[in-house]
């Protein structure tokens, strides 16, 4: 079955897989999604026989079906090779009760390089597939991960550019020091004083300047995505979920086709949405659960039907969920009011101009596979420190808002036995002194490095790659700018205008 893509806000807009990667986003700043969810077909006994290489081409084969067999399986091997630092590519831990994913492993360290490994790949080959001409720009904002993963994952790539945006006040030490030290010649990052929401509208405005574009294209220029708005970056998120879901069959954790819970820590609304579209091909999912840090914009969404983006921004020590304006919630929106992008364009409407939207009783019908829930500060170190003290085992910051979701969830619900997977989205070392202070208020005075030895030596985990390589690295990027100067320093980095 052929797949293509629609917008969410226009009808009349349906292009290729291929097509849809290029671009990024759908025009009127609508998002692509899928005309069909295909089914999975393909029962757990032979998935759980499969490698994760093997389980990615089953599951991104049905969706990117303009894609040939040969380019899916040339993009699979060079994306989940040696960069991953174990051959299961994403392990399974079981702790307390619950197994979690540690999505990890990759150049970066974060859930991130799962997707962004593998869209370079994409995008050249569907740039290729094309006759696209121009050299592809990718834009991306980011709250943190996803400018690393981008950045690593575009490096050198030829007939690539990628310009990174991050709140220069709103990402982690270690998070800002592994981007502003990113190689390679086509690299740009940029902290601008501003939170993460305005870097995902100032970037999503430079999309629908027309205008710029044709500059753009007449330097031989054409903008794309690296966000999870694109859906190079969802479809490969999908694969992890089937993935886990056979591991744990082939472990005999579960029966043929026994539901299992996804808890997901929660930002920009990317890694559920891909947990919610395995569901709809067919993975035994019970609930979806949705778990928020402080900025519970999407808590109070599910509790109420009203989602209300005007409140004060906090930020938090999860800062990659640090974020008011959800964009992959659009997708979800469109789907519960039925695939209707006339209902869907004008909640969209209302989100831009007044900063909130109510959705019907029915759509709210729709939403009964998810339960929402969040975290506090305080209660996310807390269950950083409990789970170490019980275990051993050591949780990021964002992993400890789904686990202590996870724990609020079990005693509202009294649902104890159903399996539970929580995607684990960052290693640790990633976030070294909050996770730190949770476990130690006396570690408050080490320097961050010194931190990353401790928490080595407790954890009993080797320090990662990623880290060893930024503790003497060079500092290659110190632009900084306002929010309304986004679209000028763009222009700067390619003498426009
Ligand atoms: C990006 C990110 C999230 C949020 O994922 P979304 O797909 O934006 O919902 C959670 N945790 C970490 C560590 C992240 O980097």
């Amino acid at each position: 079955m052929e797949i293509r893509y629609k917008s969410t806000r226009d009808d009349r807009e349906c292009v290729t897989a291929s097509q849809a990667i290029l671009q990024g986003l759908a025009g009127n700043g609508g998002l692509f999604v899928p005309t069909a969810i295909p089914k999975l077909d393909i029962d757990v006994e032979t998935l759980a026989g499969m490698s994760y290489q093997e389980t990615a081409y089953a599951v991104m084969s049905r969706f990117l079906t303009d894609f040939t067999e040969q380019e899916l399986k040339d993009c699979i091997r060079q994306a989940y090779d040696s960069k991953f630092d174990t051959d299961e590519i994403v392990p399974l831990v079981e702790a307390d009760g619950a197994y979690y994913l540690e999505l990890f492993h990759g150049a970066t360290i974060a859930f991130k390089d799962m997707a962004l490994s593998i869209l370079p790949y994409l995008m050249t080959t569907a740039a290729r597939k094309n006759r696209i001409k121009n050299d592809i720009v990718i834009l991306t904002a980011t709250s943190g991960d996803t400018g690393k993963a981008a950045l690593a994952g575009f490096a050198d790539v030829p007939g690539t550019k990628i310009i990174v945006f991050y709140p220069k006040h709103g990402v982690s030490p270690i998070q800002e020091k592994q981007m502003v030290t990113q190689k390679g010649a086509n690299t740009f990052v940029v902290g601008i004083h501003g939170n993460f929401d305005q870097a995902q509208t100032g970037v999503k405005q430079i999309f629908s300047d027309r205008a710029f574009a044709e500059e753009m294209a007449k330097a031989g220029f054409q903008f794309s995505s690296a966000n999870s708005i694109n859906i190079g970056r969802l479809v490969p998120q999908i694969v992890y979920y089937v993935y886990a879901y056979a591991r744990l069959y082939a472990r005999g954790a579960i029966q043929k086709d026994e539901p299992i819970n996804v808890v997901v820590p929660t930002g920009n609304f990317g890694n559920i949405l891909a947990a919610y579209y395995a569901k709809h091909m067919g993975l035994p999912i019970a609930k979806l659960i949705c778990a928020s840090n402080e900025n519970k914009v999407l808590y109070d969404f599910f509790a109420t039907g009203i989602y209300d983006r005007n409140r004060e921004f906090v930020l938090t020590s999860s800062p990659s969920m640090d974020i008011l304006i959800s964009s992959n919630l659009e997708r979800l929106i469109y789907h519960i009011a039925g695939d209707d992008t006339a209902k869907n364009a004008a909640l969209m409407r209302q989100l831009t101009e007044e900063g909130r939207y109510a959705i019907t009783e029915e759509m709210r019908q729709r939403l009964s596979g998810f339960y929402g829930n969040y975290t506090g500060e305080q209660e996310t170190a807390e269950v950083i420190r409990s789970l170490y003290e019980d275990t051993g085992y050591i949780i990021d910051t964002h992993t400890a808002v789904a686990a202590g979701v996870y724990r609020k969830y079990r005693r509202e619900t009294g649902d104890e036995n159903t399996k539970t997977i929580i995607a684990s989205t960052a290693s640790p070392f990633k976030f070294t002194r909050s996770v730190m202070n949770a476990i130690d208020g006396a570690y408050d005075s080490r320097t961050d490095f010194e931190l990353v030895d401790e928490l080595s030596r407790i954890g009993k985990v080797k320090v990662p790659n990623a880290i060893e390589e930024i503790r003497d690295a060079r500092v290659l990027h110190d632009v900084v700018c306002e929010v309304d100067e986004m679209q000028s320093v763009v222009k700067g980095f390619f003498g426009i205008g």
